[in-house]
C-alpha cells in the first residue's frame, strides 16, 4: 500500500522506507507523490502540527499519509524553542545562529537546570476511520558549547550523557535512541 511521507528530506524517507517496507507499505516522498503545497504549521504542539500536515495531504489525495514534527524543548526556557525550533533565530537564520541564541540564553545556567529533550510527533492517517498519533522523546541536557560534527540541527549542543553530544554519535547510534526512532517504533507497533 502506497503511503505518503509528508517530507522531502531524503534521510527521513530512507528511514521510513527501511522500517515500513517489511510491513507491506510503499513510502513515497511528497515530491514522488506529485504534491507541492505550502502548509502553515501554526499548531501549539508537535502533535497538532503533525496532524495539520497529515490532514492537508490526506484531504487532497485520499492516500494514506504519515507526517512528523519535531524539535528541542529546554526546561529552563519553559519548553522553548519547542515548535519554533526550526525558526528560533528568525526565518532565514542559519543553524549556527540558532545554536548561538540558545547558548546565549543558557549562559551561566548551572548544569542541574540545563535539562532538555528532543520530541517527535508522528501523525498517520490510513483512511477516514483510522488515524494514529504517537510521540517519542529523547532526554539530555544542553552543553556549554557545540561539540561534534554528525547529525543536524541542535545535535552539537545536546548532550546524551556527561561526555557525549548527539553530534558525536554515528547515524546508527543516534537511530537507536532518538526521539524519531522511538516515535517510529511506537507507530510500527500500532500499524502491526
Ligand atoms: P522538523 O520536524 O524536521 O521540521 O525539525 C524541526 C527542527 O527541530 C529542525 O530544524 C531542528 O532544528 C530541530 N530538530 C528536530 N529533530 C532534531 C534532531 O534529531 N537533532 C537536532 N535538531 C533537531
Amino acid at each position: 500500500m502506497k503511503i505518503i511521507i509528508a517530507s522531502n528530506n531524503q534521510g527521513k524517507i530512507r528511514e521510513f522506507k527501511a522500517l515500513l517496507s517489511p510491513l507491506g507499505y510503499e513510502p513515497v516522498s511528497m515530491k514522488e507523490a506529485g504534491i507541492d503545497i505550502d502548509i502553515v504549521e501554526d499548531g501549539e504542539t508537535f502533535s497538532e502540527n503533525a496532524h495539520i500536515k497529515a490532514e492537508a495531504i490526506y484531504s487532497r489525495t485520499g492516500t494514506p499519509v504519515i507526517a512528523d514534527d519535531s524539535g528541542l524543548c529546554i526546561e529552563f526556557l519553559g519548553g522553548a524553542p519547542g515548535v519554533y525550533s526550526a525558526r528560533y533565530a528568525g526565518e532565514n537564520a542559519t543553524n549556527d545562529e540558532r545554536i548561538a541564541k540558545v547558548l546565549d540564553e543558557m549562559h551561566g545556567v548551572d548544569k542541574p537546570l540545563r535539562g532538555a529533550k528532543f520530541v517527535c510527533a508522528l501523525y498517520c492517517i490510513l483512511d477516514d476511520e483510522h488515524e494514529i498519533c504517537v510521540t517519542g522523546e529523547c532526554e539530555g541536557f544542553i552543553a556549554e558549547e557545540p561539540v561534534g560534527e554528525n547529525g543536524f540541527g541542535y545535535d552539537p549542543i545536546f548532550m546524551v550523557d556527561d561526555s557525549t553530544s548527539m553530534a558525536q554519535l554515528s547515524e546508527e547510534e543516534k537511530n537507536k535512541i532518538s526521539h524519531r526512532a522511538k516515535a517510529l517504533n511506537s507507530l510500527l507497533e500500532k500499524l502491526k
